[in-house]
């Protein structure tokens, strides 16, 4: 039994969805006699879920679902090429892996470090599990070119806060495995268990999805062919420069689109030699991640603002119908409304996209807490991404990292510097095709008579704009400087979201006054 089960091994495909450059899988095939490569499929992100607001489960849309499907149909062909296969259940992964090392006999367990909280509580219990029964475990750092834990290690044991001496700590990535399999060991005996392939979206119970799916097409191969023709345009990489790219430029977008594939696929950096600098180069960019990865796992409760240190206490405001106007693209800005659609459609939109409409909910206009903004994101983005998604929000909302406040991206103007004829937003909000330029950008200022001329009412075929006024409430906020680990944080929050609505309520009265008086 012993010898036997040692020259078993398994490699757990989570994030990692790929061959080449992986070393748990290296690990995994070496001195085995058999390989399992098995992905699980978790209840928890893909049962369908008939309350959510728009098709996919309560924690994916049906984007982030198929691009996840279509990258381990991938996935399993390159495993065929090499003479294995993927092997895929469903189930709550901790009781489906530890049936599966009994059943299978598995000795040594592979599979990529993950710093996500979910993955750490599930990653824990496996490796408890494996080790009680003798079974070796390897869990190697791949998914971010530094080692978060190291890092901070380096850095005296706390997380460094700024993108600069992130740089100066991580140093140089260390080089890609190069390995090249012409075969990997053959699967053992699966006893009795009946796997079939890759299921489709609608094996998964998604009956009818009518939706335009996103033009991004999941997988390893998609994304290495997509790396490889941002990287032989060598003039362009080394120019990059990140806060000149286009927003509005949808057909062919300003940046690489390689953040989906980044949970597949990573060693653009090697290829980049001469360029511009971080951070806006394109090698600076992928430093950006591994930054907020660091942050993330070196911060409790990053992903919230109680009991968050490095997050300012804001008294953001409750506000669900502003807040569904926000996320069904009807604030009455098309600009924001347009970038909403492609999120909905495409799962992807431009880094400075996301900051208009980041931006808008929070500080900018609506003022609604900027977690409820991250859940949209990571449910709809194709490259959502637990880390970097909080950390870009925490940043936009000036909660941390940036506190310019008074710098706001204009719904109105910024777009219109981009795009002036508004080819955006007539694209993602068809409504608005016929209404022109002079108005796209604010069409309640449209005069009856154009409105009625391109087939567009506002109050009636698109909505009036919605806002608020914001720097008022967060520069009341920052003077208040609550730490998000304070007992009575909670408390004195409400106490100032009281008096701020207090004041909103006397401003409205004087007002009021002022209109009687003038009467
Ligand atoms: P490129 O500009 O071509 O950059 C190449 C790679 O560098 C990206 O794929 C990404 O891995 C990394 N990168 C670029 N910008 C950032 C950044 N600001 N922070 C961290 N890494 C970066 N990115 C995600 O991958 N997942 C998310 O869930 C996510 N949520 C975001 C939420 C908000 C509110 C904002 C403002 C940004 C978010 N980003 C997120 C970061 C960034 O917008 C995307 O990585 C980028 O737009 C993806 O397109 P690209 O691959 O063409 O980027
Ligand atoms: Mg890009």
């Amino acid at each position: 039994m012993e010898s036997s089960s040692s020259s078993n091994s398994m490699i757990w495909f989570r994030k990692g969805l790929r061959i080449h450059d992986n070393p748990a899988l290296e690990l995994a095939q070496k001195g085995s006699k058999h390989l399992f490569p098995v992905f699980v499929l978790d209840p928890y992100y893909i049962d369908p879920d008939s309350f959510a607001s728009s098709p996919g489960s309560s924690r994916a849309g049906i984007n982030r679902i198929q691009f996840l499907l279509e990258s381990l149909v991938d996935l399993d062909c390159g495993l065929r090429r090499l003479e294995s296969r993927l092997l895929v259940l469903k189930g709550e992964p901790v009781q489906v892996i530890a049936r599966l090392l009994k059943d299978w006999n598995i000795g040594k367990l592979c599979f990529e470090f993950d710093t996500e909280p979910y993955a750490q509580t599930r990653d824990n219990k496996v490796k408890d599990i494996a080790s009680a029964s003798g079974i070796e475990v390897f869990s190697p750092v791949s998914h971010t070119l530094f080692d978060p834990a190291e890092v901070i290690r380096k850095n005296g044991g706390k997380a460094p806060l700024t993108y600069q001496s992130f740089v100066a700590i991580a140093g140089k990535p260390s080089a890609p495995l190069l390995s090249i399999y012409s075969k990997l060991p053959p699967i053992g005996d699966i006893a009795g268990y009946k796997i079939l392939g890759v299921p489709s979206i609608h094996d998964l119970g998604y009956k009818d999805v009518k939706q335009e799916f996103s033009p991004f097409r999941g997988g390893e191969t998609e994304a290495l062919k997509r790396l490889k023709e941002n990287l032989v345009n060598k003039k362009w990489v080394a120019e990059f420069e990140k806060p000149k790219g286009d927003p509005s430029e949808f057909i062919k977008p300003a940046t690489t689109v390689l953040s989906p594939y980044l949970k597949c696929v990573h060693d653009a950096y090697k290829t980049v030699k001469k360029h511009t600098q971080p951070p806006v180069s394109l090698a600076g960019q992928l430093l950006w991640r591994d930054f907020f990865y660091t942050v993330a796992f070196g911060t409790p409760n990053f992903d919230r603002m109680h009991g968050n240190k490095i997050c300012k206490q804001i008294p953001w405001r409750d506000d669900e119908k502003l807040f569904v106007a926000w996320r069904d693209a009807q604030t009455g800005y098309p600009w924001i409304d347009a970038i909403m659609i492609q999120l909905k459609k495409w799962g992807w939109m431009h880094h400075l996209a996301r900051h208009s409409v980041a931006c808008f909910l929070t500080r900018g206009d609506l003022f609604i807490h900027w977690e409820k903004g991250r859940d949209v994101f990571e449910r709809l983005l194709i490259d959502s991404d637990w880390a970097i998604n909080s950390g870009n929000w925490l940043w936009l909302s000036c909660s941390s990292f940036f506190y310019q406040y008074h710098r706001i991206y204009s719904p109105i103007s910024f777009g219109k510097k981009y795009d002036p004829t508004g080819k955006f937003i007539r694209h993602f909000l068809p409504v608005l095709k016929d209404m022109p330029k002079e108005y796209i950008y604010e069409p309640w200022t449209a005069p009856l008579s154009i409105q009625s001329q391109a087939n567009c009412i506002i109050g009636k075929d698109y909505p009036k704009p919605a806002s608020k006024e914001c720097k008022r409430q967060i520069g009341a906020a920052y003077a208040l400087n609550l730490s998000g680990e304070a007992p009575d944080a909670e408390e004195k929050l409400n106490s100032l979201r009281r008096k701020l609505e207090e004041d909103d309520q006397d401003a409205l009265q004087n007002m009021r006054q002022k209109k009687r008086m003038h009467k």
